[in-house]
C-alpha cells in the first residue's frame, strides 16, 4: 500500500481502476457499441418512442449518442477544451480510433484522456436513462441485471 502514496501516478491509476469499476461496464459496452439504445430497445418493444431524449431532435442510436447529438457533443467538446485539446468533436468511430493512438500509455495525459471520455460516457449515459426511466424502474433493473 506505501507504494501507491511514494508513487502518485500509480496511486492515480489504481484509484481510477477501483473507483470506476460501473463506468468501465458502461464504457466497455459502448465501445462495442451494445449498450441498449432506444433503436435496440424498441426492437424489444420495451420503448414505443426513437426519439432521443437527450435533444429530442433526432432519433437515438449508438452513434447518435456519442456524439452527434447535440447535447453530447456539447459535454464532449467542453471537456476537450478544458483539456486544451482543440478539435472538433467527431463520431464514435473516430473518437475511439483517436484515442487509441493518441491516448494509450501510461502518461498522465493520457490517463487523463482516458478518465474524460469515460467520465462524458457514464454522465451522458446516466443522464438519457434518468430521463427514460424515472418512471419506469422495473426496465432499470432489468438492464441492471443484464450487465452481469
Ligand atoms: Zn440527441
Amino acid at each position: 500500500m506505501h507504494t501507491y502514496y511514494i508513487k502518485q501516478g500509480e496511486a492515480w491509476n489504481v484509484r481510477v481502476k477501483q473507483a470506476a469499476w460501473l463506468t468501465q461496464k458502461i464504457l466497455g459496452a459502448a465501445i462495442q457499441g451494445r449498450l441498449y439504445t432506444r433503436d435496440r430497445l424498441i426492437r424489444w418493444g420495451s420503448i414505443t418512442t426513437p426519439v432521443c431524449a437527450l435533444c429530442e431532435e433526432a432519433d437515438e442510436d449508438h452513434e447518435h449518442l456519442f456524439f452527434e447529438c447535440k447535447y453530447s457533443a456539447t459535454i464532449w467538446g467542453k471537456l476537450l477544451q478544458w483539456a486544451g485539446i482543440s478539435r472538433v468533436v467527431k463520431g464514435w468511430t473516430e473518437e475511439i480510433s483517436w484515442a487509441t493512438s493518441f491516448a494509450s500509455g501510461r502518461r498522465s495525459s493520457a490517463t487523463l484522456y482516458r478518465l474524460m471520455l469515460t467520465c462524458a460516457v457514464y454522465h451522458i449515459w446516466q443522464e438519457r436513462n434518468w430521463r427514460i426511466f424515472r418512471n419506469q424502474k422495473r426496465l432499470v433493473e432489468d438492464m441492471e441485471e443484464e450487465k452481469e
